[in-house]
């Protein structure tokens, strides 16, 4: 399948159709024949969306939008934060790669979220990731939210958090611009299955 010149309205399309298919499961079948690897090899890639994703284990973004080889631009990395080296991938799958579609995906119950919230101990680099994540869960709190709750309105304010550090990328403050690129949050839920766009 090729995309060709999608729209970022399209490209949406895509995604809720492929997790719908996912929650429902109506998974398609996928074309992963040594044919269609050298079809991709040769074409190059063309995917239709870049997703930014948790790298928790149950939220790969291949299986819950129901898409296959070529299909989409993945960046993951625990608590779905970007650095550096994210925003690099963001910049090169949306501007060089030329996708019109940017989504910086949460999801409930994330550990990442968990661990900063519980405040223990974060050896290594986790710390890195916990910093990233903590001024979100100080805003939930600030908000009045607790238990559970505090637990999913920190992750939602985790995700309006990383689309400020991605607008700060010039490159991609110019795509949005000119219309080239449009960015949205959304938080998959795992009970259902269903991706919530925000
Ligand atoms: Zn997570």
């Amino acid at each position: 399948m090729s995309y060709g010149n999608i729209s970022a309205e399209q490209a949406l399309q895509l995604l809720q159709e492929g997790n719908k298919r996912f929650s429902s499961n109506e998974l398609q079948s996928k074309n992963v024949s040594s044919q269609r690897r050298q079809e991709l090899l040769t074409k190059g890639q063309k995917p239709f969306a870049v997703i930014l994703s948790c790298s928790d284990s149950r939220v790969p973004p291949e299986v819950i939008f129901d898409q296959a080889l070529g299909d989409i631009f993945v960046i993951r990395v625990a608590g779905n934060v970007v650095s550096t080296i994210e925003l690099g991938s963001i910049e090169y799958g949306t501007e060089h790669l030329q996708v019109p579609l940017l989504v910086i995906l949460g999801h409930d119950n994330c550990g990442a979220v968990k661990a900063t919230v519980d405040g223990g101990e974060a050896p290594g680099s986790i710390g890195a990731i916990v910093d990233m994540i903590r001024p979100s869960v100080d805003k939930a709190r600030a908000a009045g939210a607790s238990g559970d709750d505090l637990y999913e309105q920190a992750c939602n304010h985790n995700l309006q958090a990383m689309l400020t550090i991605v607008e700060q990328s010039p490159i991609i403050k110019e795509m949005v611009e000119h219309g080239h690129l449009k960015i949205v949050l959304a938080k998959y839920l795992q009970s259902s299955g269903e991706v919530v766009f925000f």
